[in-house]
């Protein structure tokens, strides 16, 4: 049998949100060196998130607290935190060079997640951080008892609509479609509420401001252009994924999210891709936790 070079490590997990750490956890756990790496945003997604629901055993929590569960969990285990962006991911004979933090792994796992999608209409560059915000639990104390808008019809748009619409005067809800996509509980609690209003089959077309939101200019299809006045507007419609450290032979969806096999191995041997970065991520903190230790268990048994 071939013998392993010498790496600094056996794992590189790259991107310490719910995935990441979930994943180095699981790999310290099977014995294995693991090194877990973040480019400073440390928890990912799930960190500002108010209250994370469906996370089975989690109960009431906030994501900034399963996050510091989770890292403490990781530390015991024994992986080597090391804060720093991974900018260099090379494919070497049996192993994997990061060449710009000095590693080199057997198995990499790649967990860089993904990014929030922005709406791309005038304006929306210009006013971010003031009056466009991703951030409902960051950013929503600053438009109490007024009026915003929240643009999505997934969990996250909700989760983040029922936030404001506990401090807001009024939350519009913008969706393209017909229904909307999230879960059933969700859509109910906000239909009951008197303050949110919904704005069915319409598309945002322009923020407009100077200097902080005043109103947005919508249109709904088929239908006229009207100006709705507001004080903030919340885009969250989808994800991103953030795969562009994978060598191009990892094959993608056309979302970009990497496939892989069932143990979450890519098309390149010895790449693992969980949670939000691989394609057809179920969108959920379990289902990145599930991810992470299915690859955490092949990168082991493959070793
Ligand atoms: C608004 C909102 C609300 C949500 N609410 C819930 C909920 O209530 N319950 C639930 O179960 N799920 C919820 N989710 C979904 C959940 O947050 C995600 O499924 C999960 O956090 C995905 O985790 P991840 O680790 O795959 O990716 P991410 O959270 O995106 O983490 C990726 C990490 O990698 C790092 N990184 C990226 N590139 C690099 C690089 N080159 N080098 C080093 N580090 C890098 C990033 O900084 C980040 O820390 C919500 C999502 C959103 C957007």
């Amino acid at each position: 049998m071939a013998r392993a070079p010498r790496t600094t490590h056996q794992v590189a997990v790259i991107g310490a949100g719910i995935a990441g750490m979930a994943a180095a956890t699981e790999a310290a756990r099977c014995g294995l060196k693991t090194a877990l790496f973040d480019d400073g945003l440390l928890g990912g997604l799930i960190t500002n998130v108010g209250a994370v629901h469906g996370h089975p055993g989690a109960g009431a929590t906030t994501g900034a607290d399963l996050v510091n569960t989770m890292l403490g969990e990781a530390l015991e285990a024994g992986v080597d935190y090391q804060p720093g962006a991974v900018n260099e991911l090379i494919s070497q004979d049996s192993h994997w060079s990061l060449p710009g933090n000095g590693a080199t792994a057997l198995r990499v796992i790649l967990a860089t997640g993904a990014e929030l999608r922005t709406l791309g209409v005038p304006g929306e560059e210009q006013l971010s951080g003031r009056g466009v915000s991703q951030c409902a639990f960051c950013d929503g104390g600053l438009y109490k008892g007024k009026d915003v808008a929240v643009v999505g019809g997934g969990d996250g748009a909700f989760q983040e609509a029922l936030h404001l619409a506990e401090l807001c005067a009024s939350v519009t809800m913008i969706l393209r479609g017909r229904r909307p996509r999230a879960r059933p509980t969700f859509v109910r609690q906000a239909a009951d509420l008197g303050n949110m209003h919904f704005r069915w089959n319409t598309d945002v077309r322009e923020i407009i401001g100077n200097g902080g939101v005043d109103a947005v200019r919508l249109k709904e299809q088929d239908g006229d252009e009207e100006t709705l006045s507001i004080a903030a507007i919340f885009p969250f419609i989808g994800l991103a994924p953030r795969t562009g450290l994978a060598p191009m032979e990892a094959s993608r969806d056309d979302a970009g999210g990497l496939i892989v096999d069932t143990g979450m191995q890519t098309a390149q041997l010895g790449l693992y891709a969980v949670g939000a970065a691989r394609a057809g991520h179920g969108g959920q903190v379990a289902h990145a936790v599930a991810d992470a230790k299915s690859a955490a268990q092949a990168a082991w048994r493959s070793i």
